[in-house]
């Protein structure tokens, strides 16, 4: 992580409930951001108490029902937004039992480049590079995905994403019952 993020806070933040697999605003590309406002800043807010409420360690705007390609993150060195980003590399390869706040309480074994690299806007408008290995590669790479409408199930090996979408296809249809 490189610096040129600052800590966000406000106390007027506010917390939203994260949607959740087969919500279609998942799966929808969404917006690129014309000015970094007052509105994306409070958006930004908003998206990091969401992201520690639930507590996750990252999140992007689709998953609270805005379209609009931003990401928050906090991979234990505070919390970071992203705006526009742009994966620009990513190399290596890393297995990594990955989930989302919006498919939860799953978790799979997902190979991935194991480092990232991504250009922004931070939360001023000011262009920014977030970088690393690991977590925050994986961080980077999966908030991106979602701005593309691709969930982490996308990401599966094709045996195991079959399997998944059977589960939660199940899961999707039960409804409770009479108590
Ligand atoms: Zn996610």
């Amino acid at each position: 992580m490189m610096p040129g993020t600052c800590p966000v806070s406000s106390p007027s933040m506010a917390i939203f409930p994260i949607r959740t697999y087969p919500d279609p605003v998942l799966r929808m590309a969404a917006r690129s951001v014309d000015a970094v406002d007052g509105e994306v800043r409070r958006l930004i807010e908003d998206m990091i108490e969401t992201m520690y409420a639930a507590p996750g360690v990252g999140l992007a705007a689709p998953q609270i029902g805005v379209s609009l390609r931003v990401v928050v993150f906090d991979v234990g060195d505070g919390p970071h937004a992203l705006v526009n980003p742009v994966l620009e590399e990513a190399t290596g390869s890393w297995v990594y039992e990955e989930g989302c706040l919006s498919v939860p309480d799953r978790y799979w074994p997902i190979k991935r480049p194991a480092y990232a690299r991504a250009t922004g806007l931070d939360e001023r408008g000011r262009p920014i590079m977030c970088e690393g290995d690991e977590l925050m590669g994986r961080v980077l790479q999966h908030e991106i995905d979602h701005l593309e409408g691709t969930l982490l199930l996308s990401r599966l090996a094709r045996r195991v994403k079959k399997d998944a979408l059977r589960q939660l296809r199940e899961a999707f249809l039960e409804t409770p019952g009479p108590r």
